[in-house]
């Protein structure tokens, strides 16, 4: 086993100046022993400039409008100054990807710098997704693209504002630096917002590595800071597991009910707060496939659409393998990681009942859902289109939604069911029609708005990364101004591919 070294130790490079933002950090991770990090600096990136920023996310940290536009702080992001009160480093973590176990993963360009404190008290890690090369990066050149971090900053936020748990994005810093790909391509920095970066991977990498002190140390840590109901259980560790169980289990839920496909669910793009991280060939679905497969060197689909609620059950195992170790108690294990089939069945059905508008729990509403679902599989209807149109059904006849399917003999005899369960409701039509408005978003980040945003971004004009990010804060309101972004993707688009590159 290797010892991570501190690198800004080894290298002979100038201290950077320092830029006050009037944060207050407070670096709990940091804190740690030195077995779970490398500490180094940001590489420093040449001429940087400002691609997006989330004035949102900026507010968790109290960072006002104009605070993250200063040039200082912009530097800061390209690693060219030193932020006053972080404290960078790369966390270690290992991972099945593909499911194959990889020994050692960790930060090979993402740099930790460490927690602010928001205004009302809670910790935000910051990270910088991009920041050069760590004692992890293997191959890679510790840098990411352009392209890659516009989409990570716009699907993070679009996530965000859609109710999905999720990393949040505070800014995206570019610089002509050029960074090889498939073709030359440029680089950038991602800001990255999140209670912990803590993965599965982080686990399994101190039981694989038989670090068992380490092991109970990284436990106590996560269910101390986010999980501290844990330690009133019998066995906190298999309490542990058993929420991390449930909480995935909800996010899938929620990625499913929004056609979201993350597309690589390795055990190292886990996160132990159940929430949507590390985003690669993500991508919402248009057209309905339920054996969708957003990144296209994932040949065999192990992480298609479908296939997300069972590898996030496998992933658990993973994780229950790793902290198996520190019970010894493989039944109680088994069941605690097996919630996650008891706690999906139910945040599922939540998830379709209120896309579908439902109030009540009815025995057969398990079959209008898969009906539903099985008609738009065979229709290749578009996912985001189709539920907003659902709000249109009148309990008494009459809908616009007809209109958008193929096969409208299937389709009438679906919405026959449909409108006979409504009856048992007795909702009137407006009421039910506003609150799924409220769960069927209107703008998702389809894949061909993030790739009109990237190529003017190219081109140095990032107003379409500001207007996106404004169209997808209000995903479920009515922005007639921006009725073209809900659209179905246009035909130059049918044949953009997305890769593991980034
Ligand atoms: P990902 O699939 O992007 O989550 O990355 C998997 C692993 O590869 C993580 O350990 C990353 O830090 C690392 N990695 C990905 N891209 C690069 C890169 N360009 N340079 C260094 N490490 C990378
Ligand atoms: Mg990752």
């Amino acid at each position: 086993m290797d010892t991570p070294v501190t690198v800004a130790q080894k290298t002979a490079a100038p201290p950077a100046a320092t830029v006050d933002l009037g944060l207050r950090f407070d670096n709990s991770f940091a804190r740690l022993p030195g077995a779970f990090y490398t500490r180094l600096p940001p590489a420093s990136l040449p001429e940087p400039y400002l691609v997006g920023v989330s004035g949102s996310a900026g507010a968790l940290i109290g960072l006002g409008a104009g605070d993250a536009r200063r040039a200082d702080f912009i530097d800061a992001i390209a690693g060219n100054r030193h932020i006053a009160g972080s404290e960078p480093l790369a966390a270690v973590y290992s991972g099945h990807q593909f499911g194959v176990y990889v020994p050692r993963l960790g930060d090979g360009r993402a740099l930790l710098l460490g927690e602010a404190i928001g205004p009302s008290g809670e910790h935000w890690e910051l990270q910088l997704k991009g920041a050069g090369k760590t004692p992890y990066s293997r191959m890679g050149d510790g840098r990411a693209v352009l392209r890659s971090s516009i989409r990570e900053f716009l699907g993070s936020e679009a996530l965000h504002h859609l109710g999905i748990p999720t990393t949040r994005a505070l800014a995206v810093v570019g610089s002509d630096q050029p960074v090889m790909r498939e073709t030359v391509e440029t680089a950038a920095v991602v800001l990255r917002m999140a209670p912990s970066f803590i993965r599965f991977g982080s686990f399994e990498y101190f039981y694989w590595t038989r670090q068992y002190d380490e092991l109970r140390q990284l436990t106590d840590y996560v269910i101390e800071r986010f999980y501290p109901q844990c330690f009133d259980a019998a066995q906190p560790t298999i309490a542990l597991i058993e929420h991390v169980a449930r909480r995935t289990a909800r996010l899938v839920a929620q990625w499913q009910g929004a056609g979201f496909c993350h597309g690589v669910l390795n055990t190292d793009n886990m996160s132990i707060l159940g929430m949507t991280i590390d985003y690669g060939p993500f991508a919402f679905i248009d057209s309905f496939d339920a054996g969708y497969i957003c990144n296209h060197s994932d040949v065999n689909g192990r992480y298609a659409y479908n296939m997300q609620p069972e590898i996030a059950h496998w992933n658990l195992y993973a994780l229950g393998q790793a902290l198996v170790a520190l019970t010894d108690d493989v039944d109680a294990t088994k069941a605690a990681i097996d919630a996650f089939i008891e706690e999906y069945a139910m945040a599922i059905d939540a998830v379709f009942r209120a896309k579908l508008g439902l109030r009540t729990e009815h025995a057969e509403d398990a079959s209008l859902i898969s009906g539903v679902i099985e008609l738009l599989q065979a229709t290749h209807t578009d996912w985001t289109i189709f539920w907003r149109a659902l709000s249109s059904v009148q309990s008494t006849g009459g809908d616009s939604v007809r209109d958008l399917m193929i096969d409208r003999a299937a389709f009438d005899t679906w919405v026959e069911r449909y409108r006979a369960r409504l009856k048992t409701e007795n909702s009137s039509d407006a009421d039910r029609a506003a609150r799924m408005n409220r769960v069927n978003p209107k703008y998702i980040l389809r894949n061909h708005l993030a790739e009109v945003a990237i190529r003017q971004a190219r081109g140095g004009d990032y107003s379409e990364v500001a207007r996106l990010l404004k169209v997808l804060e209000q995903p479920y309101d009515e922005q007639p101004e921006f009725e073209s972004y809900a659209q179905q993707p246009p035909d130059w688009a049918k044949t953009l591919e997305l890769s593991c590159s980034s």
